[in-house]
């Protein structure tokens, strides 16, 4: 159990635009809460650092790697030539494999449904998204899909472990192994050979577009879904939606030796940036998948069961959920919750 002799260390970006003032929320519901931890505060730099090739400094990309956890708010990527992407350096520096989002439905939010409780879990390395596109001849472009056996095994075993530690029933592999046999097909033989290790889970395979249509109808029939990249990437906005939006979907990175980054799903909203408009609902639900993730339990529940306490409520809203609240009373009411 966590004690104050011996803080969490954790690196915190609190990003662009919204990011600082959502980021300052965590920091006074952490205070509230009396989580012993000291953030490692680190900015984007201002010019390209020659050792990651991006805005991102070394010294960093070597905070999270040193202490495990991180949280970060939503990065800009600055526009111009000869770097490389924010997200796209931390998941090829940190090694960041899978992409976990937990939706549930949350109590008092009314959306048009009342019983999502899923996690989708994303391949993040490969797919895709490895980059090789090129032309081939004129007017024809070529883009290749990789998968490997290796990612694809490490992020079902991912998948199987996060059910089993959480106590989830059932493990959906989404596919399109109809007709990429070769690529989806060596995805779900390595979720099967995973599969066969856990006899007390579930495990079925479901083709992406058959998915698409059961989850808008009836969204309790999943529980764990893990997925190559690109579907991971439409399905898992598809189930944010589904539970009233980015502004309440938090997410963790899970990478190589443990690893683990929060960071909410939203962008940098540049339209209400600096103006205490944002909702920071998110990122406070992210930093409890770290608080989780640390296995400080305690403090995750309490913090937890203090948002859902406030949006339940209904008092104190922030304008994205119909509210009129500022970020600071949002805030302010979460702690008196705690
Ligand atoms: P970026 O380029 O960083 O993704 P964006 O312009 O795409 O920025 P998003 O952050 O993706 O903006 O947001 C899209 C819309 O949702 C904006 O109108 C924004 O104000 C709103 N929004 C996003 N996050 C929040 C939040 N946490 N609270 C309130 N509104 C939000
Ligand atoms: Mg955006």
């Amino acid at each position: 159990a966590a004690s104050s002799a011996h803080p969490i260390r954790a690196t915190l970006f609190p990003g662009d635009g919204i990011g600082p003032e959502i980021a300052e929320s965590v920091k006074q519901v952490f205070n509230a809460a009396e989580v012993p931890i000291e953030w490692e505060e680190h900015y984007v730099g201002d010019k390209v650092d020659p050792r990651t090739e991006s805005f991102l400094t070394w010294e960093s990309l070597e905070s999270v790697r040193r202490n495990g956890v991180g949280l970060k708010g939503p990065m800009a990527t600055p526009i111009g030539k000869g770097h490389r992407s924010l997200n796209l350096t931390l998941r090829k520096e940190l090694g960041l494999y899978a992409n976990v989002r937990p939706c549930y439905s949350l109590p008092g939010y009314k959306t048009r449904y009342d019983d999502v409780d899923l996690v989708t879990i994303r391949e993040n390395t490969e797919g895709e998204y490895s980059g090789l596109e090129h032309q081939v001849v004129r007017g024809v472009v070529e883009s290749l899909k990789i998968i490997t056996r290796q990612a694809s095994l490490r992020v079902a075993e991912y998948a199987f472990h996060y059910a089993k530690a959480n106590g989830r029933k059932r493990v959906s592999a989404i596919h399109k192994a109809n007709i990429m046999r070769k690529t989806d097909g060596l995805f779900l033989k390595c979720c099967r050979e995973v599969a066969e290790k856990y006899p007390d889970i579930t495990y079925e395979e479901v083709i992406i577009d058959n998915c698409c249509m059961l989850l808008v109808k009836n969204p309790s029939l999943f529980d764990v879904l893990v997925m190559p990249n690109l579907y991971g990437d439409i399905i898992s906005d598809l189930c944010a939606g589904l539970i009233g939006g980015l502004g309440l979907t938090p997410s963790c990175n899970i990478g190589e030796g443990g690893i683990a980054l929060a960071e909410a799903v939203h962008g940098s909203a540049p339209d209400i940036a600096g103006k205490n408009l944002a909702n920071p609902t998110a990122l406070l639900l992210s930093s409890v998948m770290m608080l989780r993730h640390l296995q400080h339990n305690d403090k995750a529940d309490q913090i937890h069961n203090a948002i859902l306490s406030t949006i339940a409520e209904g008092k104190y809203r922030t304008g994205d959920l119909g509210g009129k609240s500022s970020t600071s009373e949002f805030t302010k009411a979460v702690c008196d919750h705690l």
